[in-house]
C-alpha cells in the first residue's frame, strides 16, 4: 500500500504519525512511505532518518496526499488537509469529531473513509491509543510540579523527596487511572508521600497491591478529599468519567483551606478540568495563582515532549496501520471489531453511532 505522513500543521503539534522504526517495519512488509520534507523534525526525526529505512521525501502536503491511500497522521486534518482528502483516501489519525461539525462536514464532503485512533478498543475494553498520551500526562505531571513547587517559580519551595531528616512533600492524586497511576509512579519514586483516591474501589485494591504499601489509597468523597487538600503541597487531578465532563472536586472556596504556594495539576483540563478554578493553559504560559495556589492546566501535556509521545504513540498504532496496509482498511476493518470501532467516517456519512448522535447526524 502506498502510505503518506504529512507535516502536521496544527499549532504547537511537533509529534510526527510515523516514526523511521515504523516506517522500516512497513518497507519490511513491502509498503511504499511517502514522507513530508521535514515532517519528523520536531520529534527529532531528520529526512535522512526516513530515506535511510527506505522512505521517499516529498517536497510539500499536496504531494504527499496525492501519492498515498492511508495518511497516518496525529492531529484532526485542519481545513487545508480536509480538502485534499477524496474517496481513494483512508485516514487514521486522533479525530476527536463529536464536537468539530465543521471537521465533520468537510470529512463527510471528501468521501474519505476515516478511522479515529480515540475510539479503537482493545480485548480488555480499554482504548489502546489514547493510552500511552494519558501515560504521558501522568508521567510528565510530577516533572511539572516539581519544577512548580520551587521557590523561584512561586511555590512552597520543597523539594517533592525531602531529604534526610526533613519531610517529603505530601501529593494528592485524584483518579487512580492510567494517567494518576503514572503520576503515583514517578511521585513513588521521586520519594514523595503519595495518596492516591477513586471511586473504584477494585481499583484502589489494585493499587494497593501494586505499590506494597509505597502509597496511600482513599475512597473519594467530598468530605475525604476536602481534608486531604488541606494538608497538600501537590494535588494532581486526573480523573475521568467517560463520555462526561469531569466532575468539580475542589472548589473555589477550599484553596483558602490549602497552603501557599501549593500547586494543582488538571490533567483532565481536556474534559473541562476537575479544579472550579481550572482553565486552559499553554506551553508557553502554563501556570497561573489564585489565592496564592498556582494552576497547571495544560490541555495538550504530551506535546512538550513530542520525541517520547511519537514513539508511544506509534508503539500503539503500529500494529493497525500494518494491518490496514497488509489487507486494505475494509478488510481490515472487517477482520477487527476493535479497528472497526474507530471507524468514523465512511461514504460521506458519520460511520460511528455515539458521534453521529453527538453531532446531530444520521447512522
Ligand atoms: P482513566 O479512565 O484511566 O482514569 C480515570 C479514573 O478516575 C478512574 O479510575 C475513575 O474511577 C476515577 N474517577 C472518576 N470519578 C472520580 C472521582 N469523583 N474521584 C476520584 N476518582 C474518580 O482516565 P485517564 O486515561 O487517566 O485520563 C484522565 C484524564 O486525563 C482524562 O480527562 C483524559 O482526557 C486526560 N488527559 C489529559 C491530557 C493532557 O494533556 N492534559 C493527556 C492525556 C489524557
Amino acid at each position: 500500500m502506498r502510505i503518506g505522513v504529512p507535516t502536521e500543521i496544527k499549532k504547537q503539534e511537533s509529534r510526527v504519525g510515523l516514526t523511521p522504526e515504523s516506517v522500516g517495519e512497513l518497507a519490511r512488509a513491502g509498503h511504499e512511505v511517502a514522507i513530508q520534507d521535514g515532517a519528523g523534525l520536531g520529534s527529532g526525526f531528520s529526512n535522512e532518518d526516513y530515506t535511510a529505512v527506505g522512505a521517499r521525501i516529498l517536497p510539500d502536503a499536496d504531494a504527499v496526499f496525492k501519492a498515498s491511500e492511508l495518511i497516518v497522521k496525529v492531529k484532526e486534518p485542519q481545513p487545508e488537509e480536509t480538502a485534499r482528502l477524496t474517496p481513494d483516501h483512508t485516514l487514521f489519525t486522533y479525530l476527536h469529531l463529536a464536537p468539530d461539525p465543521v471537521q465533520a462536514a468537510g470529512l463527510m464532503k471528501s468521501g474519505c473513509l476515516a478511522i479515529a485512533y480515540e475510539t479503537v478498543t482493545d480485548a480488555q475494553g480499554g482504548l489502546p491509543l489514547l493510552r500511552p498520551m494519558s501515560q504521558v500526562a501522568g508521567r510528565m505531571s510530577m516533572q511539572v510540579a516539581a519544577w512548580a513547587l520551587m521557590r523561584t517559580k512561586r511555590g512552597r519551595g520543597i523539594l517533592l523527596g525531602g531529604v534526610p531528616g526533613v519531610m517529603p512533600s505530601k501529593v494528592v492524586i485524584i483518579g487512580g487511572g492510567v494517567s494518576g497511576t503514572h503520576a503515583a509512579e514517578i511521585a513513588v519514586g521521586m520519594r514523595a508521600d503519595v495518596t492516591v483516591f477513586d471511586r473504584n474501589n477494585n481499583r484502589l485494591a489494585e493499587l494497593d497491591e501494586q505499590f506494597r504499601g509505597s502509597l496511600k489509597t482513599m475512597y473519594s468523597t467530598a468530605h475525604s478529599l476536602a481534608e486531604a487538600i488541606k494538608d497538600a503541597d501537590l494535588v494532581i487531578g486526573a480523573v475521568l468519567i467517560p463520555g462526561a465532563a469531569a466532575p468539580k472536586l475542589v472548589t473555589k472556596a477550599q484553596l483558602k483551606t490549602m497552603k501557599p504556594g501549593a500547586v494543582l495539576v488538571d490533567i483532565a483540563i481536556d474534559q473541562g478540568g476537575c479544579f472550579e478554578t481550572s482553565h486552559a493553559t499553554t506551553h508557553e504560559d502554563p501556570i497561573y495563582e489564585v489565592d496564592g495556589v498556582l494552576h497547571y492546566c495544560v490541555a495538550n501535556m504530551p506535546g512538550a515532549v513530542p520525541r517520547t509521545s511519537t514513539y508511544a504513540l506509534n508503539n500503539a498504532t503500529l500494529p493497525f496501520v500494518m494491518q490496514i496496509a497488509n489487507k486494505g482498511a475494509r478488510e481490515a476493518i472487517n477482520a477487527n471489531p476493535h479497528l472497526a470501532n474507530g471507524l468514523t467516517v465512511d461514504g460521506g456519512k458519520i460511520a460511528h453511532e455515539a458521534v453521529a448522535h453527538d453531532l446531530g447526524e444520521d447512522y
